[in-house]
């Protein structure tokens, strides 16, 4: 996707701070963090939301979660803890359609959303 913003960051065509890459999967820093850490974790390959996922991808999502876990360890938070979310459309609030979990911690988060 050429104008998809995370593609961009994936390909190194935009800078991000990028924490984590493998074949299938990238993690950066979100340009606004809500927490200590904030990190999003992405698919290398475009999926504009969870409404777009087909069979097939179970793996890839379960690689993303895979990455999660390994970065909240190398960012110290898996024992104090830390929360996963994936926006989908408006009422979520999803800004950007390229489907990604955000990795939020480093604190006591409020609420159920965050
Ligand atoms: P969502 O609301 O779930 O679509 O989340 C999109 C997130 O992407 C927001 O938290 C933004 O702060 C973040 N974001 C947007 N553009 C960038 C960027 N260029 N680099 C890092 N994070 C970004
Ligand atoms: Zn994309």
């Amino acid at each position: 996707m050429t104008d998809c913003v995370f593609c961009k960051i994936i390909a190194t065509e935009i800078p991000g701070e990028i924490v984590f890459r493998d074949q299938q999967a990238t993690a950066f820093r979100d340009l606004r963090p809500a927490a200590p850490t904030h990190i999003l974790i992405v698919p290398n390959k475009h999926i504009a939301s969870v409404n777009q996922l087909e069979a097939g991808d179970e793996a890839l999502i379960g690689h993303l979660f895979l990455a999660a876990k390994q970065i909240a360890a190398q960012k110290g938070i898996d024992k104090s803890g830390y929360r996963l979310i994936v926006n989908t459309n408006a009422d979520a609030g999803q800004t950007v359609f390229h489907i990604h979990l955000h990795l939020l911690g480093g604190t006591r988060l409020g609420g159920l959303a965050g």
